[in-house]
Formats: C-alpha cells, structure tokens, sequence
C-alpha cells in the first residue's frame, strides 16, 4: 500500500464543511505533507463514500469527535484561505437562522466556477521511484518516468504522446498508480501569451544564418522583430503552426514568451463625467451622522428615504469617499445587473476605475478575476448585485444597499439569505454603517425605522426643485362604459392620446405591464373589488379546470360568485392580459411607431438589455413595452410618458405583499418620467382608482400608504407583526406531492401549540400560485406565528422532515419567504 493511512491520534484533524444537505462538520486526518496549507478558509477534496468533494476547512483540532478511523484528505485546493475568520462566522451564524446547512451557505460565497474539478491521472510509486534511481528502466521508458516523478499527470498527457500502452505497462509492473488528478478550475483568470524578440538578437544576421535552412522560422522571427511585442494568438493566421514554430525559436532563445493579463471590459461603456456639487442643506444633515459613524468605525442601520432624484446616489459617494479617506473599503450594491451600469458609472465618474464589479452576468472567469482583484487588496470599492455580499472585503468602511425594497436582496435557493440581514450582520463585525436607500423603503425596513432598529434620513424633495412627474389615474370601469358594447380596454382614450401626442413630439413612451398576470382573478366592473379569502384577506384565484376560485394560502374553496361580495353588482369578468397581445394592440394602433418589448425572458438574452436600453437612448425606439425591468432605475433622457396598462394585476396576486408591491411600483415608475428638463406625464389605468396602494401615488405619499399597509398587516398578523415560514413541496406526481404536503402540515400541528406560548397558525397545504412549473406540481405550506422558539421549532421539525422526502419528492423551507408565488 502506498498510501499511508493516518492514526487520528498522532495526527492533526480538520473539520471540513462539505455542500450537503447535512448540516454537520465532517472530520478528516491531515496528512503530514499537506499539513502547512491545510488551514481553515481554504478548500480542500475529500472523499464522501466513492465520491471527491470540495468543502472549505472550518477549523483544525486534535481532538476528534468521530470514532474511527479518518480518511485523509486527498488534496487542498487553495494555498491561501479564500473565507477570511470574519466572513465564515458570519455566514455560519446567518446559515443557523435561516436553517441551512453550513457547507451549502459556504459555497454560495465562494465565486461559481472556481471549484476545480478532477480528472483521471497517473502518479509515480514509491516503487517507481527506487526503479528510476537504481537505473532499473529502460532508457525509453525513462523520460517518461521522470516527467511522472516531476508531478503526477492526467491520463490525456499520456495519450496526447501517444504513450498509453506503455503506461498501463508500468502500471502492472507497479512503477505508476491511478489517481485523481485536480485540474484548474473551470473559470480561470484569461491570459494572452506574448511574444519577443530576445534581447541582444540581431534578427538579419539570425535570419540568414542560424535559421538558414528553416526559412519558416526565419520569417516569423522578422515579423515579431517589426511588432516588438505581439500576442502569439495574432500570428496564426499567417503562421498555421505558429505554436510550433514559437517553441523551437524560444528554445533557441531568440524569442522570448510572456503571459500576460488579458484586460477584461467587465466595467462596461466609458463613465460619466464627474459632477462636482455642493451639498443641499438637506443632504448635508442626513450625511452628516453616516459619516461620524464612518469615522468612529461605528455600526448602524441607516435608512436613506428619498424621492427619486433627491440626491440620495451623491450622499452613496460621498460616504464612499470617507471610507476611502478613512483608509477603509465600500461595498454598493444594487438589485439587478442592468443597474450596476448606472452606479458603476456615477462611481468611476468619481473615483476611477479601481473598481471591482461582482453580479452574476459576468462569465465564471470574469467573476474569479474581479474577485481575485478584491482579495489581493488591489481596489477598495466592490460594486454589485447580491452575491457581492461576499466580496473579500476585510477593512469595510461602509456598505450601501441601494433600492432597498427591492426583493432580488432575498435568495431563493439554498442557501437562503437577505442581502439586507447579512449586510447588517457584516457591518456588526466591521464596524461600519449600512445605508439603505429608497424612495419606497420595504414595510420591513420602514417599520424597523419605527422601533428604533433603523435610523431613518428623509430626503423630501427633489434636487433643484424640480417638481415630481404628474401622475394621472385613469377609472378603467368608467372607461369600459364609453367603450362600444363594453369591449375589453386596453388603451384607454387618454393614454392612447398621450402616446399619439409623445409621438407627434418626437418623444418616447415606456408602457408598463406587470406580466405576472395570472389573469385569474375576478374582478368586479362596478367597484373593482376582487373576491378575497375570508380567513387570509388574500386573492382568491380562479381555477377554469373546476371553475372555483381557491384561496393559495388556506386552501378555501368556493364557486365563483353570480354577483360581487363587495357591491353586489352583476357584472364581472377575469382580469388581466399578456405582453404579447399588448404589444399586438399596441402595433394595431401605431403601426409607424418603432416598437420594443422588454421582460424576463427577453433580458435573459445577454446582451439584449443593454442593446435595447442603447436603443432607446439614442432614440431608435419610440414604444418600449415592458415589465418590472423598465419600472427600475434607468435613466431616459427621452422619455416623456409612461402608461401603466392594469395596476390591478399586481394589487390582486395571491401574496401578502401585493398591495406593498404595486405601490412601489408605480412610484418607481412615476419616478422614470420626466427626470429629464421635459416634463413628464404618468398614466396609471386601474379598476380600482381609489385602492390605498394606487391613490397615494398622485401625490408620492409613501407616508399614507404606510401606515394603511401596516394595519393590514397587523389585522391578520402578517409580517412584520407575525412571521411566516413557506414550506414548498413538489414532485411529478399530484397525489403524492399533496399527500407529503398534508404528511408535514399533520406534523407540525402536532408542535402547534405548547400550552405556554401563542400559537402558530398552520396555513394549508394549499396549491401554490404558481400550480405547475416545468411539470412539477407545487403545494405550499404556510406556518405564521410570532417569533420565538416555538415558531422556530416548527422551522426545524419541517427542514428535518423535509430533508428526509424522497425523490422525486422534494421540499424546501423559507423561514422568512419575499415570493409567495
Ligand atoms: P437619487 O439617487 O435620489 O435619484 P441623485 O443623487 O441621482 O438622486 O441626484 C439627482 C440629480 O441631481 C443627479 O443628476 C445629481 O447629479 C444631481 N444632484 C445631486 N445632488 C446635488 C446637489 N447637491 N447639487 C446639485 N445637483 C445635485
Ligand atoms: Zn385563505
């Protein structure tokens, strides 16, 4: 045996973190030539039954808490650690509240593509290696013992050479023995080879003598002579075997290679030139306490609550700018990829290009390098969406969270975090503040102001007085009235004008479409009410397939109503309509116009956003139709109207949060318009004109919307009052995925109540809103209750169950879930 096996007890011992869904350390022996890297924070392989897995090390001990023999670990991966002390406490407390195990949250802060993989491969044996140093081999066989003896070697090294036969010889002789072999990450930091004339080389006088007779050689040593410098890659074209040419003038020394970074655009177009301001009064006393807290390394929340364009992205700035003078790093962060380019740009504007940038649009290798450059210490301003969370940083100085509300911040797959919590949980450890900025701050966060958690800093106004955009709200039932014969409206009289106007001015309209339409909610012509659960106050969902509308959350059931509960009214009829059949409409009724659609599935596309953002900034688009990625952000200095088709779409989504989302909608997309010195013109159509959510966007009154929202919220207990915990159960099968569902909704009552404490209220199981999704039926179970230990034993009790359902079976639970649908 070649290997030798390791006594735990003489041995040190690593605890290792391994991507399972087990929330346990698991114990490996250290072998004695691995032992100086083998530290925790770096990754190592290790064998988990026949499997080789890479986990990251969390601690050493000699102390073993498995009995038995350990496995070695096969190899270490990282010779410096890549999760600093700091990075892994907190993510193993934040792994702990959210109920994940603490390998998995660990490799979600490792960047994607970085793990090496393995391949087959050959290593010399002990034996081997005594043959070679008794001259015990044939001459032949020799340089290819020594080539093993340098390093072991992939399998395709061997066969590339044309030298397996002889291999699988020493093998059975015992001169070399399989292994597996790491081999560079997938993602690897992209290189250009170089190539020079050596110094000190006459090239005529080479041409013609030494490479006389090899007149190919000679002719591509001229040609790197007259570039002085020239990327290898560049000479293929005219030298077929450039490669082979280039080994045999470098072994001559006439040429000299280099690897060189291959610069990467991953900062996208050139910046914005910096504007210099003076602060406004009103900027100036809310920077004011973000910036002590900067200078006396002070943790705190602050929420930056702001219209939009009152200046909220230059107080970001300058609390950067203090970090940095402060010798310390900024973390900004923004929900989605498309506005990184914004910030970025506002950023470098100010501060350069020593910028590192970290979203998930970039490729494995753009991610490596950006992270690379982040942990070498080489830019102090990380600039991101949420994954740049875990950027490197050791010396932050501040941490800006920009659109806050946002709910991209919540990850919805395994390891299920909020960017906001483990934000606050980084600025603890390092001593700095948070900025959460937003112009419609979540409920959450709001609240969190009210009690005292948050410090809130109002910017009221815009910067230079500009007044907000107008917003006009369009009674889409007073609209059907006028319509011949009742007809379904989708352009009402007065967008349609609007857009006719926009055009005729030479301007651009963005139509707004909330596209998670289910189109099943009922919807009253009369009053615009909608059915509503009577246990949970959510939208009932139509079903055609039994013609009953169904309550998401508590399953209630009933048939459809012959008139209105609210009114009484007869009159009624499915709500909603697509992207597609709107911009069918739409190029019905202007067929000059220069039309764009812009969604989830279209921006999937890389490259697609961005051209199509090109085109409305250089006016090459009139109409841009569109779902929530137009409601955010962008800047369109051409843009004189947006018409929001249906508010109601998005107020009657089977989820808690609809009424809070819709306003912060249509304020974001009122905030779009006329940011520009053409006033702009907001057209919201709705049934429901009057809705708390709808009726304070005339007037950006988030104030009143809120404290509607909250007693909503505090009436049935929903968050923040109460707490929910989302169980998501799926599987091809219906029967089988609702008979697990009702299995776990059976096993928590049983913990329901203690006799001690208020008792949690079991919300289903219940189809999900979303029924179907790439055929898997989804069920969902809902457990609300007041925080504390017994909501938190229910969590555990499901997370257990779950982990135990067998495939094709499967379930996950949210403690705290932003989706509901
Ligand atoms: P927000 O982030 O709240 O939308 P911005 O910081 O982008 O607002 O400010 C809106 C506009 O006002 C920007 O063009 C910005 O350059 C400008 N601005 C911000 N602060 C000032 C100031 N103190 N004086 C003059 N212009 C300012
Ligand atoms: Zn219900």
């Amino acid at each position: 045996m070649d290997q030798p096996l390791f006594a735990p007890t003489r041995c040190d011992i690593v605890r290792v973190a391994l991507p399972l869904p087990v929330d346990e350390l698991f114990e490996y022996a250290v072998p004695p030539e691995l032992n100086e890297h083998a530290q925790p924070g770096c990754r190592v392989r290790v064998r988990v039954r026949d499997r080789l897995l890479t986990g990251v090390i969390v601690e050493r001990t000699s102390h073993p808490q498995f009995e038995g023999r350990l496995l070695p670990i096969e190899s270490v991966v990282d010779l410096e650690r890549v999760l600093s002390k700091a990075m892994m406490e907190m993510l193993r407390s934040a792994a702990t509240e959210v109920l994940c195990p603490i390998g998995i949250a660990l490799a979600a802060a490792l960047p994607a593509g970085s793990a090496p993989r393995t391949a087959a491969g050959y290593a010399i044996t002990r034996h081997g290696r005594a043959a070679l140093a008794a001259a015990a081999v044939a001459e032949s066989d020799r340089s290819l013992l020594e080539a093993l003896d340098r390093k072991p070697r992939t399998r395709s090294y061997f066969s590339k050479l044309g030298n397996t036969k002889r291999l699988e010889a020493f093998e059975r002789d015992g001169l070399v023995a399989r292994t597996s072999l790491l081999r560079p990450a997938a993602a690897r930091v992209a290189t250009i080879q170089n190539a020079n004339v050596a110094p000190g080389v006459d090239v005529e006088v080479t041409a013609t003598t030494l490479l006389a007779r090899a007149p190919k050689q000679a002719a591509l040593l001229r040609k790197i002579a007259a570039a002085r410098e020239i990327p290898t890659r560049s000479l293929l074209e005219e030298f077929p075997d450039a490669a082979r040419l280039l080994r045999r003038l470098a072994d001559r020394a006439l040429v000299e290679l280099s690897e060189k970074r291959a610069p990467r655009d991953v900062l996208g177009e050139p910046l914005e030139a910096d504007r210099k301001v003076s602060l406004t009064p009103d900027q100036a006393t809310c920077l004011k306490p973000i910036v002590d807290a900067i200078r006396r390394s002070h943790y705190e929340t602050f929420l930056l609550h702001g219209v939009t364009g009152s200046g909220k992205t230059e107080i970001y700035l300058r609390a950067v700018s203090e970090a940095l003078r402060a010798g310390r790093q900024a973390l900004v962060m923004v929900p989605e990829i498309s506005l990184t380019h914004q910030i970025l740009a506002r950023l470098r504007g100010r501060f350069g290009d020593e910028l590192a940038v970290l979203h998930s649009g970039l490729r494995p290798g753009e991610r490596l390098e950006q992270w690379e450059r982040l942990r070498a210490g080489a830019t102090p301003i990380a600039v991101g969406a949420r994954s740049a969370l875990f950027a490197p940083l050791e010396n932050l100085g501040v941490i800006v969270i920009d659109e806050e509300h946002d709910s991209a911040y919540k990850n919805d797959e395994g390891f299920r975090y909020h960017a906001i919590d483990l934000a606050r949980r980084r600025g603890k450890q390092a001593g700095c503040p948070i900025i959460l900025g937003s112009a419609t701050p979540s409920l959450d966060t709001r609240f969190a102001a009210e009690q005292g958690d948050v410090t809130r800093l109002v910017l009221a106004k815009r910067i230079g007085g500009r007044p907000l955009p107008a917003v006009e709200i369009i009674d889409l039932a007073r609209e059907r009235d006028r319509s011949p014969r009742g007809r379904k409206v989708i352009l009402s009289t007065a967008l349609r004008s609007a857009i006719t106007q926009t055009l005729a001015d030479g301007g651009q309209s963005i139509l707004f479409l909330n596209r998670r339409g289910f189109s099943t909610a009922i919807l009253c012509f009369e009053c615009g009410a909608t059915e509503r659960c009577k246990n949970c106050d959510i939208a009932l969902v139509y079903h055609s397939t039994d013609q009953h509308l169904r309550c998401h959350y508590c399953d209630f059931q009933i048939a459809p109503p012959d008139r209105c509960s609210d009114c009484g009214a007869p009159d009624s009829a499915l709500l909603g309509v697509g992207t597609q059949r709107l911009e069918e409409e739409v190029r019905g009724q202007f067929p000059n116009a220069r039309i764009a659609r812009l969604d989830r599935d279209t921006a999937r596309r890389r490259g697609f956003t961005e051209s199509v953002l090109r085109g409305l900034r250089d006016r090459n688009i009139d109409i841009l139709i569109g779902t929530q990625m137009v409601a955010k952000g962008h800047d369109f200095p051409g843009v004189r109207l947006v018409g929001v088709i249906a508010a109601d779409v998005g107020l009657h989504l089977p989820d808690f949060r609809a009424a809070e989302r819709t306003f912060q909608l249509l304020t974001q997309v009122a905030g779009r318009a006329g940011r520009d010195a053409a006033p702009g013109r907001v057209i919201v159509q709705t049934f429901n004109p009057d809705h708390y959510a709808i009726r304070p966007v005339l007037d950006h009154d988030y104030e009143r919307f809120y404290a509607e929202e909250l007693e909503y919220r505090k009436a049935l207990a929903y968050p923040p009052f109460g707490r929910l915990i989302r169980t998501l159960i799926t599987g091809p099968d219906e029967a089988k995925t609702r008979s697990a569902s009702l299995a776990l909704a059976r096993l928590v009552s049983t913990i329901a109540v203690d006799g001690s404490e208020q008792e949690l209220e079991i919300l289903g199981p219940a189809p999900a809103p979303l029924t179907r999704l790439r055929g898997r039926y989804r069920y969902q179970l809902l457990v609300k209750g007041p925080p504390g230990p017994l909501l938190r034993g229910a969590a555990e009790t499901l997370v257990k169950a779950t982990a135990g359902l067998a495939s094709p079976l499967h379930a996950n639970v949210d403690v705290n879930p932003m989706s509901m649908l």
